[in-house]
Protein backbone atom coordinates (compact mmCIF):
# COMPACT_ATOMS: atom_id res chain seq x y z
CA UNK A 1 0.00 0.00 0.00
CA UNK A 2 1.21 3.05 -0.89
CA UNK A 3 0.01 4.80 2.34
CA UNK A 4 2.54 3.28 4.44
CA UNK A 5 5.32 5.07 2.82
CA UNK A 6 3.26 9.07 3.08
CA UNK A 7 6.14 10.36 5.02
CA UNK A 8 3.81 13.60 5.66
CA UNK A 9 3.67 14.60 9.41
CA UNK A 10 0.66 13.86 10.95
CA UNK A 11 -1.36 16.97 12.97
CA UNK A 12 -2.20 14.91 15.82
CA UNK A 13 0.08 14.57 18.47
CA UNK A 14 -0.31 12.81 21.81
CA UNK A 15 1.68 13.04 25.39
CA UNK A 16 1.17 8.87 25.62
CA UNK A 17 4.58 7.02 24.75
CA UNK A 18 3.26 3.60 22.72
CA UNK A 19 6.91 2.21 24.48
CA UNK A 20 6.64 2.88 27.49
CA UNK A 21 6.18 0.55 29.90
CA UNK A 22 3.13 0.69 32.69
CA UNK A 23 -0.40 2.71 32.21
CA UNK A 24 -0.41 5.88 30.42
CA UNK A 25 -3.92 7.43 30.14
CA UNK A 26 -3.92 10.81 27.74
CA UNK A 27 -5.17 11.88 24.08
CA UNK A 28 -5.38 12.22 20.96
CA UNK A 29 -5.20 16.02 20.27
CA UNK A 30 -6.33 16.58 16.83
CA UNK A 31 -6.04 20.37 15.83
CA UNK A 32 -9.57 21.84 15.30
CA UNK A 33 -9.88 25.52 14.45
CA UNK A 34 -13.53 26.51 14.77
CA UNK A 35 -15.66 29.64 15.50
CA UNK A 36 -16.00 28.99 18.99
CA UNK A 37 -12.44 28.32 19.90
CA UNK A 38 -10.14 29.57 17.26
CA UNK A 39 -6.69 27.57 18.31
CA UNK A 40 -8.84 25.21 19.66
CA UNK A 41 -8.43 20.68 19.39
CA UNK A 42 -10.60 17.65 20.21
CA UNK A 43 -8.81 15.73 22.89
CA UNK A 44 -9.89 12.10 22.38
CA UNK A 45 -9.19 9.74 25.32
CA UNK A 46 -6.01 7.08 24.16
CA UNK A 47 -4.34 4.50 27.07
CA UNK A 48 -1.93 2.38 26.79
CA UNK A 49 -0.93 -0.61 29.31
CA UNK A 50 1.88 -2.50 28.94
CA UNK A 51 3.42 -4.99 30.65
CA UNK A 52 5.83 -7.86 30.13
CA UNK A 53 6.41 -9.40 26.64
CA UNK A 54 4.13 -10.23 24.43
CA UNK A 55 1.79 -9.10 21.68
CA UNK A 56 0.11 -5.91 21.02
CA UNK A 57 -4.22 -5.68 21.17
CA UNK A 58 -5.54 -2.69 19.94
CA UNK A 59 -9.31 -2.18 20.77
CA UNK A 60 -11.31 0.83 19.42
CA UNK A 61 -14.99 1.71 20.11
CA UNK A 62 -17.25 4.12 19.16
CA UNK A 63 -16.35 4.17 15.20
CA UNK A 64 -20.11 5.36 14.92
CA UNK A 65 -20.86 7.79 17.48
CA UNK A 66 -24.25 5.59 18.65
CA UNK A 67 -23.04 2.28 19.44
CA UNK A 68 -22.07 2.18 22.81
CA UNK A 69 -21.19 -1.36 24.11
CA UNK A 70 -17.55 -0.32 22.42
CA UNK A 71 -16.98 2.64 24.74
CA UNK A 72 -18.61 1.41 28.17
CA UNK A 73 -16.35 -1.82 27.95
CA UNK A 74 -13.17 -0.09 26.89
CA UNK A 75 -13.54 2.78 29.55
CA UNK A 76 -14.38 -0.29 32.06
CA UNK A 77 -11.18 -2.13 30.89
CA UNK A 78 -9.29 1.47 31.36
CA UNK A 79 -10.16 1.63 34.72
CA UNK A 80 -9.23 -2.49 35.85
CA UNK A 81 -6.47 -3.70 33.60
CA UNK A 82 -3.57 -4.00 35.62
CA UNK A 83 -0.14 -3.87 33.54
CA UNK A 84 1.73 -5.47 36.12
CA UNK A 85 -0.36 -8.48 35.30
CA UNK A 86 0.05 -8.11 31.19
CA UNK A 87 1.99 -9.85 29.01
CA UNK A 88 1.91 -7.63 25.81
CA UNK A 89 0.65 -4.27 25.26
CA UNK A 90 -2.59 -2.82 25.37
CA UNK A 91 -3.89 0.09 23.53
CA UNK A 92 -7.40 1.33 23.98
CA UNK A 93 -9.12 4.16 22.22
CA UNK A 94 -12.71 4.24 23.87
CA UNK A 95 -13.84 6.57 21.04
CA UNK A 96 -12.41 6.47 17.59
CA UNK A 97 -15.10 9.19 16.49
CA UNK A 98 -15.33 10.99 19.45
CA UNK A 99 -16.84 14.15 17.99
CA UNK A 100 -19.56 11.24 16.60
CA UNK A 101 -19.92 10.27 19.80
CA UNK A 102 -20.03 13.39 21.89
CA UNK A 103 -23.33 14.24 19.44
CA UNK A 104 -24.51 10.85 19.97
CA UNK A 105 -24.37 10.33 15.46
CA UNK A 106 -22.97 7.70 13.54
CA UNK A 107 -21.43 10.35 11.45
CA UNK A 108 -18.47 13.06 12.99
CA UNK A 109 -20.64 16.29 13.32
CA UNK A 110 -17.16 18.18 12.45
CA UNK A 111 -17.15 17.16 8.57
CA UNK A 112 -20.05 15.05 8.18
CA UNK A 113 -17.71 12.17 7.48
CA UNK A 114 -17.72 8.29 8.15
CA UNK A 115 -15.27 7.05 10.12
CA UNK A 116 -14.95 3.12 9.12
CA UNK A 117 -15.02 4.54 5.71
CA UNK A 118 -12.56 7.20 6.07
CA UNK A 119 -9.37 4.54 5.87
CA UNK A 120 -6.30 5.00 5.16
CA UNK A 121 -7.25 8.43 6.00
CA UNK A 122 -5.15 12.00 4.95
CA UNK A 123 -2.49 13.63 7.44
CA UNK A 124 -3.91 17.21 5.67
CA UNK A 125 -7.53 16.13 5.51
CA UNK A 126 -10.63 16.85 7.75
CA UNK A 127 -10.91 15.47 11.41
CA UNK A 128 -12.15 12.18 10.50
CA UNK A 129 -9.29 11.98 7.74
CA UNK A 130 -7.00 12.60 9.89
CA UNK A 131 -7.68 10.42 13.18
CA UNK A 132 -7.91 7.42 10.38
CA UNK A 133 -4.56 8.66 8.96
CA UNK A 134 -3.20 8.64 12.40
CA UNK A 135 -4.55 5.27 13.44
CA UNK A 136 -3.71 4.09 10.07
CA UNK A 137 -0.01 4.72 9.77
CA UNK A 138 1.32 5.39 13.68
CA UNK A 139 -0.98 2.72 15.47
CA UNK A 140 -1.62 -0.27 13.46
CA UNK A 141 1.65 -0.87 12.63
CA UNK A 142 1.92 -1.82 16.07
CA UNK A 143 -0.44 -4.23 16.25
CA UNK A 144 -0.49 -7.66 16.13
CA UNK A 145 -4.71 -8.05 16.87
CA UNK A 146 -7.15 -5.17 16.45
CA UNK A 147 -11.01 -5.53 18.07
CA UNK A 148 -13.05 -2.78 16.77
CA UNK A 149 -16.06 -3.02 18.98
CA UNK A 150 -19.36 -1.98 16.62
CA UNK A 151 -23.34 -2.02 17.23
CA UNK A 152 -26.44 -1.47 15.19
CA UNK A 153 -26.39 2.03 15.97
CA UNK A 154 -29.60 4.13 15.82
CA UNK A 155 -31.10 2.48 12.53
CA UNK A 156 -30.27 -0.88 12.79
CA UNK A 157 -30.27 -4.00 15.33
CA UNK A 158 -28.36 -7.13 15.13
CA UNK A 159 -28.00 -10.49 16.76
CA UNK A 160 -25.57 -10.04 19.26
CA UNK A 161 -22.33 -11.10 17.21
CA UNK A 162 -18.96 -11.23 16.66
CA UNK A 163 -18.23 -10.27 12.98
CA UNK A 164 -14.56 -11.51 10.75
CA UNK A 165 -14.90 -12.06 7.35
CA UNK A 166 -13.80 -14.49 4.80
CA UNK A 167 -10.05 -14.36 3.88
CA UNK A 168 -7.72 -15.91 1.46
CA UNK A 169 -4.77 -16.64 3.91
CA UNK A 170 -6.60 -19.86 5.35
CA UNK A 171 -3.63 -19.77 8.26
CA UNK A 172 -5.37 -16.29 9.17
CA UNK A 173 -8.72 -17.42 8.95
CA UNK A 174 -8.47 -20.44 11.28
CA UNK A 175 -6.27 -18.17 13.64
CA UNK A 176 -9.12 -14.88 13.28
CA UNK A 177 -11.69 -17.61 13.65
CA UNK A 178 -10.14 -19.25 16.90
CA UNK A 179 -9.94 -15.70 18.12
CA UNK A 180 -13.64 -15.22 17.73
CA UNK A 181 -14.55 -18.77 19.16
CA UNK A 182 -12.59 -17.18 22.14
CA UNK A 183 -14.47 -13.70 22.25
CA UNK A 184 -17.27 -15.89 23.32
CA UNK A 185 -19.95 -13.66 21.32
CA UNK A 186 -23.39 -16.47 21.10
CA UNK A 187 -23.06 -15.38 17.44
CA UNK A 188 -20.26 -14.84 15.06
CA UNK A 189 -20.90 -13.54 11.51
CA UNK A 190 -18.41 -14.20 8.82
CA UNK A 191 -19.47 -11.25 6.86
CA UNK A 192 -18.98 -10.46 3.36
CA UNK A 193 -19.02 -7.15 3.24
CA UNK A 194 -21.42 -4.85 1.03
CA UNK A 195 -18.48 -2.55 0.44
CA UNK A 196 -15.65 -2.37 2.33
CA UNK A 197 -13.77 0.50 0.83
CA UNK A 198 -12.25 2.82 3.18
CA UNK A 199 -13.47 0.38 6.12
CA UNK A 200 -10.66 0.14 8.99
CA UNK A 201 -11.23 -3.83 8.56
CA UNK A 202 -9.78 -3.49 5.48
CA UNK A 203 -7.11 -1.20 6.07
CA UNK A 204 -5.60 -3.94 8.94
CA UNK A 205 -6.15 -7.05 6.84
CA UNK A 206 -3.94 -5.73 4.03
CA UNK A 207 -1.49 -5.29 6.35
CA UNK A 208 -1.51 -9.34 7.44
CA UNK A 209 -3.17 -8.21 11.21
CA UNK A 210 -5.51 -10.05 12.57
CA UNK A 211 -9.40 -8.04 13.21
CA UNK A 212 -12.11 -8.79 14.77
CA UNK A 213 -15.29 -6.75 15.44
CA UNK A 214 -18.63 -7.18 16.51
CA UNK A 215 -22.42 -6.23 15.50
CA UNK A 216 -23.95 -6.15 19.32
CA UNK A 217 -27.65 -5.46 19.11
CA UNK A 218 -28.54 -1.95 18.39
CA UNK A 219 -31.32 0.48 18.52
CA UNK A 220 -28.62 3.33 19.85
CA UNK A 221 -28.58 1.93 23.03
CA UNK A 222 -26.97 -0.94 24.79
CA UNK A 223 -28.44 -3.73 26.88
CA UNK A 224 -27.32 -6.20 30.01
CA UNK A 225 -26.76 -8.82 27.61
CA UNK A 226 -24.55 -6.73 24.80
CA UNK A 227 -22.65 -5.28 27.43
CA UNK A 228 -21.85 -8.58 28.83
CA UNK A 229 -20.62 -9.74 25.38
CA UNK A 230 -18.67 -6.74 25.25
CA UNK A 231 -17.16 -6.75 28.60
CA UNK A 232 -16.04 -10.86 28.39
CA UNK A 233 -14.91 -10.77 25.16
CA UNK A 234 -12.62 -7.78 25.81
CA UNK A 235 -11.18 -9.97 28.40
CA UNK A 236 -11.47 -13.38 26.40
CA UNK A 237 -8.89 -11.63 23.43
CA UNK A 238 -6.07 -10.79 26.36
CA UNK A 239 -6.67 -14.44 27.80
CA UNK A 240 -6.74 -15.69 24.40
CA UNK A 241 -3.50 -13.89 23.28
CA UNK A 242 -1.46 -14.74 26.61
CA UNK A 243 -1.83 -11.02 27.43
CA UNK A 244 -3.86 -12.21 30.98
CA UNK A 245 -3.29 -15.00 32.78
CA UNK A 246 -6.87 -15.83 33.83
CA UNK A 247 -9.93 -17.96 32.78
CA UNK A 248 -12.36 -17.15 30.24
CA UNK A 249 -15.71 -15.65 30.91
CA UNK A 250 -19.24 -15.87 29.54
CA UNK A 251 -21.33 -18.63 28.45
CA UNK A 252 -18.69 -19.98 25.10
CA UNK A 253 -19.80 -22.19 22.45
CA UNK A 254 -20.22 -19.42 19.23
CA UNK A 255 -22.87 -20.08 16.52
CA UNK A 256 -21.05 -19.67 12.97
CA UNK A 257 -23.20 -17.58 10.62
CA UNK A 258 -22.89 -16.62 7.30
CA UNK A 259 -23.91 -14.72 4.63
CA UNK A 260 -24.37 -16.20 1.07
CA UNK A 261 -25.00 -14.31 -2.19
CA UNK A 262 -28.60 -12.53 -1.77
CA UNK A 263 -28.61 -12.14 2.47
CA UNK A 264 -28.78 -8.30 2.17
CA UNK A 265 -32.32 -7.42 1.48
CA UNK A 266 -32.53 -4.24 0.37
CA UNK A 267 -35.82 -2.44 0.14
CA UNK A 268 -37.13 -1.08 -2.64
CA UNK A 269 -39.60 1.23 -1.45
CA UNK A 270 -39.82 3.74 1.24
CA UNK A 271 -42.29 3.82 3.76
CA UNK A 272 -43.57 2.55 6.85
CA UNK A 273 -41.75 -0.81 7.63
CA UNK A 274 -43.38 -3.59 9.21
CA UNK A 275 -40.88 -6.23 10.38
CA UNK A 276 -42.76 -9.93 10.00
CA UNK A 277 -39.12 -11.36 11.58
CA UNK A 278 -36.72 -10.21 14.12
CA UNK A 279 -33.15 -10.84 14.51
CA UNK A 280 -32.78 -14.59 15.99
CA UNK A 281 -36.03 -15.55 14.22
CA UNK A 282 -35.67 -18.34 11.43
CA UNK A 283 -37.41 -18.09 7.89
CA UNK A 284 -38.03 -20.67 5.19
CA UNK A 285 -37.77 -19.56 1.67
CA UNK A 286 -41.12 -17.56 0.83
CA UNK A 287 -41.82 -16.60 3.97
CA UNK A 288 -43.15 -12.89 4.43
CA UNK A 289 -40.15 -11.17 6.26
CA UNK A 290 -41.57 -7.13 6.01
CA UNK A 291 -44.09 -5.31 4.12
CA UNK A 292 -43.43 -1.80 3.62
CA UNK A 293 -46.76 1.04 3.51
CA UNK A 294 -47.46 3.47 1.67
CA UNK A 295 -49.17 6.24 3.33
CA UNK A 296 -50.16 7.92 -0.07
CA UNK A 297 -51.45 5.04 -1.66
CA UNK A 298 -53.43 3.93 1.99
CA UNK A 299 -55.91 1.32 0.30
CA UNK A 300 -53.34 -0.16 -2.00
CA UNK A 301 -51.49 -3.12 -0.97
CA UNK A 302 -48.11 -3.04 0.97
CA UNK A 303 -44.86 -4.02 -0.74
CA UNK A 304 -44.24 -7.61 0.33
CA UNK A 305 -41.43 -9.05 1.34
CA UNK A 306 -40.35 -12.71 1.23
CA UNK A 307 -37.61 -14.38 2.40
CA UNK A 308 -35.60 -15.84 -0.69
CA UNK A 309 -33.90 -18.88 1.30
CA UNK A 310 -34.08 -20.64 4.12
CA UNK A 311 -31.85 -18.76 7.18
CA UNK A 312 -31.29 -17.01 10.04
CA UNK A 313 -32.42 -13.03 10.45
CA UNK A 314 -29.05 -11.96 11.65
CA UNK A 315 -29.99 -7.70 11.21
CA UNK A 316 -32.78 -5.89 10.73
CA UNK A 317 -33.71 -2.04 9.92
CA UNK A 318 -34.61 -0.98 13.57
CA UNK A 319 -36.44 2.68 12.56
CA UNK A 320 -39.88 3.14 11.87
CA UNK A 321 -39.93 4.07 8.51
CA UNK A 322 -37.40 3.14 5.79
CA UNK A 323 -36.15 4.60 2.57
CA UNK A 324 -35.38 2.97 -0.89
CA UNK A 325 -32.16 1.55 -1.02
CA UNK A 326 -31.83 0.77 2.65
CA UNK A 327 -30.87 -2.30 3.71
CA UNK A 328 -34.22 -3.98 5.24
CA UNK A 329 -32.14 -7.55 6.98
CA UNK A 330 -29.57 -9.61 6.48
CA UNK A 331 -30.42 -13.45 6.53
CA UNK A 332 -27.33 -15.54 7.59
CA UNK A 333 -27.08 -19.19 7.21
CA UNK A 334 -25.55 -21.42 9.66
CA UNK A 335 -22.13 -23.00 9.07
CA UNK A 336 -19.99 -25.50 11.09
CA UNK A 337 -16.96 -24.65 8.96
CA UNK A 338 -15.33 -22.76 11.72
CA UNK A 339 -16.44 -25.06 14.56
CA UNK A 340 -13.40 -26.16 16.68
CA UNK A 341 -12.53 -29.53 16.20
ZN1 LIG B 1 -20.64 0.72 13.60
Amino acid sequence: MTKRQDTRPSRISTEVDFAAKGVQHGHLTIPHSRNASAWGSILSPVSVFKGGEGPTVLFTGASHGDEYEGPIALMHLMRTLDPAALNGRVIVIPALNYPALKAGTRLSPVDGKNMNRAFPGDPDGTVTEMIADYVQRFILPLCDCVVDIHAGGRMMRFLPACVIHRLADRQMMARTAAAARAFGAPNCLVLEELDAHGMLDTAVEAMGTMFISTELGGGGTTTPETLEIARNGVHNILVHFGLLDAPLKGPGKTRFLETPEGAFIIAREGGILEMTVEPGHEVAAGDVIARIHDIDAPAAAPARYTAPSHGLIAHRHDAGQIARGDCLCVIATETDEFDDG
